[in-house]
């Protein structure tokens, strides 16, 4: 406790301020548990934004990482080397799919999947060079880049970082009728549709039923790809390898990250039928770091795990039982409930996010707001039962304690 202030004096004085972190200094963590400096323990209910689905450290992946740490970590691109093939040969088999191109952020992979679709429509479709169009939806969150941020609808996210790429038409979520007659007008310059099957930062958001379905028969007419960000959603945060199977939907490329690393690594790939990435020729796009050794031997482990389909049951049962909790909130201080799995976004009524996190984080409970007064819980999915009722008691009370009069 008494060294919190000063380290975090440390963040506040030379890290840009571009968080706004909670007063929470972590010095250990171990599965759903984390441990401040002070050594207070939380329960962490954020779970690195779903880049920690398997837990702090899960033993698993630290034994394949030290494992690779005592063989070879980097050996750059320019080499083969004895973890890569595997890698790419199980991502592959996982998805569902022909060929993978890993890179390290999320957002590496958006880039990758932009790059890739203009090329297929270029080469494949034989659209007119520049002509491409993205067709992306309102309140996406696909990342921080200077062309990602160019198509979001967050003022914060892009106001103040122009000139804006162009190239990308946005629809609002959920709307069929506004992809079908984007297609109608400009169907001939779409090359891909890039979507995410629920939308983690705007509030883990649920699209209408039938609309996956329906992007995939629009995408298919069209003879455009369909691209699904599953960085946030897949390998198993809603109950399923990836978000897109609750409507029986296969897009034509997966984009995946945070899990993948284990929580240990960034890893980050493109996944897609060998039509698609097979477009990309040597020095066309690359990385230095994508696909490392050390990478690719704790994503095989990763793939591995998730290959059981053990974690994605999991977080269908546990979720379940998670969504019966949450739903029975408070309606006086709770407006509303969204999310599927281990994931939800709650939306209060009277206070907010930031308010329910301090609070929350006083009784023990580590979560973030999305937007204004919506909180994401996406607790890791190897949580125990009675650690989730616990934390669930505790946002309980948050809530009582957010009630109108
Ligand atoms: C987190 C996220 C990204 C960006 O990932 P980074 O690793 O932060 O670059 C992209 N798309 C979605 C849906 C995400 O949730």
């Amino acid at each position: 406790m008494t060294q919190t202030p000063s380290l975090s004096a440390l963040t506040s004085e030379y890290s840009a301020h571009n968080y706004a972190p909670l007063p929470v200094v972590v010095a250990e963590a171990a599965g759903a548990w984390v441990t401040d400096v002070g050594g207070h323990r939380y329960l962490d209910m954020l779970a690195g934004y779903s880049a920690l689905n398997f837990g702090h450290r899960h033993p698993r992946l630290v034994a394949a990482a030290m494992r690779q740490l005592g063989r070879v970590t980097l050996v750059s691109r320019a080499f083969d080397h004895d973890q890569f093939g595997p890698f790419c040969a199980e991502l592959a088999g996982l998805c569902g799919m022909e060929m993978v191109l890993p890179m390290n952020t999320g957002v590496e992979a958006v880039e990758t999947a932009i790059k890739v679709a203009r090329k297929w429509g270029y080469d494949v479709r034989g659209v007119p060079r520049d002509e491409a169009l993205i067709v992306v939806f309102g309140d996406n969150f696909h990342g921080r880049t200077t062309t990602v941020v160019s198509f979001s609808s967050d003022p914060d996210a892009r106001e103040g970082f122009g000139p804006y790429t162009p190239g990308f038409v946005s629809v609002p979520y959920g709307d069929l009728a506004a992809l079908a007659s984007a297609f109608h007008e400009l169907g001939a310059r779409i090359v891909a549709v890039l979507i995410e099957p629920i939308q983690g930062e705007a509030g883990v958001v649920v699209p209408p039923p039938g609309f996956l379905a329906g992007v995939r028969a629009l995408c298919t007419s069209a003879g455009a790809l369909m691209i699904a960000d599953e960085i946030q959603s897949g390998l198993g945060r809603a109950g399923t390898t990836f978000a897109c199977a609750a409507e029986g939907v296969v897009p034509d490329a997966y984009l995946l990250g945070k899990a993948l690393g284990g929580g240990i690594v960034p890893v980050s790939a493109m996944v897609s039928a060998r039509s698609v990435l097979g477009v990309l020729r040597p020095g066309q796009h690359g990385s230095t770091f994508g696909g490392n050794p050390l990478a690719c031997a704790v994503a095989r482990e990763v793939i591995a795990m998730l290959a059981t389909g053990e974690y994605q049951a999991r977080s269908a049962s546990l979720g379940a039982a998670f969504h019966e909790r949450l739903a029975s909130l408070p309606s006086s201080a709770v407006s509303g409930v969204s999310g599927r799995g281990l994931w939800a976004g709650v939306t209060f009524r009277t206070r907010s996010g930031r308010a329910v996190c301090e609070q929350l984080a006083t009784l023990g409970v580590l979560a973030k707001e999305t937007h204004g007064s919506t909180i994401r819980l996406a607790p890791p999915l190897v949580i125990t039962e009675d650690d989730l009722a616990w934390g669930l008691d505790r946002f309980e009370q948050a809530a009582l304690d957010s009630q109108s009069p």
